[in-house]
């Protein structure tokens, strides 16, 4: 089909040209003497999209699902008491990881389409009074559910329980996209990966550590080898990696980290509320509702919860075929239920036009009674109205 295939998924996203450009290099030593001068103000910066200067950044060759698990094994003991509370697909992963890796998680059910309850938090980190819960897992946006929670007020919830727990974000689909403050929320393990608000193909995860949290590191006995903390720490100090670094990854993320500086983090956060914005103002004129409840709406993924009798892949699937657009499915028991449309990375007003414009056009071919143009209407009565100049 003639034309570019346009991600509208949450993940991986569209890669700049500028980006897939920086990628474009031949190999080179990283054994060498000048590779520092490329991995050491490529950790510094990195400190910055998180807002922390008081923590230390780390790259490894891996995606968001080993960021999970470096946060648990390097920091805990095995057995160690853990505390998720799980509302859609990527919490419910973390907790299932959490298990197998042998820790006692206690999972708290939430309705998908809500994110982490606040005063339930608290309550239950009072009740714990000999401080058996040894960390609390925040899944900061769940991209299945397109639900963000409230992470300072999970800081908030720890510290009126006086509670010592360390406190781990999943950060895969919201940091460098959505508003994250590490040093702020006291965050002792902020997990993101590259292939989301960074812009980058899949082979990165980007982590960042508080002084507890690589202090833990220092006693914690659980076995870990390839995603140790310690050994990164030991090679990081002299701009070093302890095995082969994924090096288009690190000149990528020179370039992404350039862009989003450039622009300026609180004016990413304000563009991904404005894509998201309109998104939803198309969504309400098709008389459709979001799979997040009021208050949780997400910035980089919306979910669309379609009416009874009426199937999502079906939507999907014209969407691919028909239009050359690609949608994000509705993950495991959403499956059918929900398609959702990403607006996260790089992306502006008219891409997301298109992103509705395509939805629009499945919505219609599938049988749903909406009134076309609709969505695009009310969103580009939106855009150009809160447009910058
Ligand atoms: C994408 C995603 C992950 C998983 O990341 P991978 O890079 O696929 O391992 C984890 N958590 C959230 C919230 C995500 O969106």
């Amino acid at each position: 089909m003639a034309g570019r295939n346009h991600l509208y998924i949450p993940g991986p996203t569209n890669v700049p040209n500028e980006i897939l450009n920086a990628m474009h290099i031949p190999m080179e030593d990283h054994r060498s003497p000048v590779f520092p001068n490329l991995l050491k103000p490529l950790l510094h910066d990195l400190k910055k999209i998180f807002k922390t200067e008081a923590g230390q950044a780390f790259v490894f060759p891996a995606t968001g699902t080993a960021g999970w698990e470096i946060a648990l094994t390097n920091t805990l003991n095995p057995g160690d008491k853990v505390l998720i509370y799980r509302f859609g697909q990527f919490s419910h992963l973390w907790a299932e990881m959490a298990k197998r890796l042998g820790f006692d998680v206690e999972i708290h059910q939430e309705t998908w389409g809500k994110g982490i309850p606040l005063d339930r938090l608290e309550q239950r980190l009072k009740e714990d009074k000999q401080h058996e819960i040894k960390a609390v897992l925040a899944t900061h946006n769940e991209t299945a559910t397109g639900v963000t929670s409230d992470i300072g007020g999970v800081r908030n919830a720890l510290d009126a329980a006086s509670h010592p727990a360390l406190l781990f974000v999943d950060g895969v689909s919201s940091i460098a996209s959505i508003d994250f403050r590490m040093d702020e929320w006291a965050v002792d393990g902020a997990i993101s990966g590259s292939q989301k608000g960074f812009m980058l193909p899949a082979g990165g995860a980007f982590l960042a550590f508080s002084q507890k949290a690589l202090k833990a590191a220092e006693t914690s006995v659980y076995p870990r080898c390839f995603l140790d903390l310690k050994d990164q720490v030991n090679s990081n100090k002299d701009g070093y990696t302890p095995y082969t670094p994924a090096l288009p990854i690190l000149y990528g993320l020179r370039k992404a980290l350039d862009m989003l500086l450039e622009e300026g983090l609180e004016n990413v956060y304000a563009r991904h509320y404005r894509l998201a914005e309109g998104t939803r103002k198309a969504i309400a004129a098709w008389g459709m509702k979001l799979c997040a409840q009021p208050g949780f709406e997400s910035n980089t993924v919306s979910a669309v919860v379609v009416p009874e009798g009426k199937d999502a892949r079906a939507v999907i699937s014209t969407a691919f075929s028909k239009y050359n657009i690609s949608l994000g499915a509705g993950l495991s028991e959403l499956s059918g239920k929900v398609f959702r449309i990403g607006h996260v990375g790089d992306m502006n007003d008219v891409s997301m036009l298109g992103a509705i414009a395509g939805v629009e056009m499945a919505l219609l071919d599938n049988g749903f009674t909406i009134k076309p143009g609709s969505g695009v209407a009310a969103a580009i009565e939106y855009y150009r109205s809160t447009a910058a100049v």
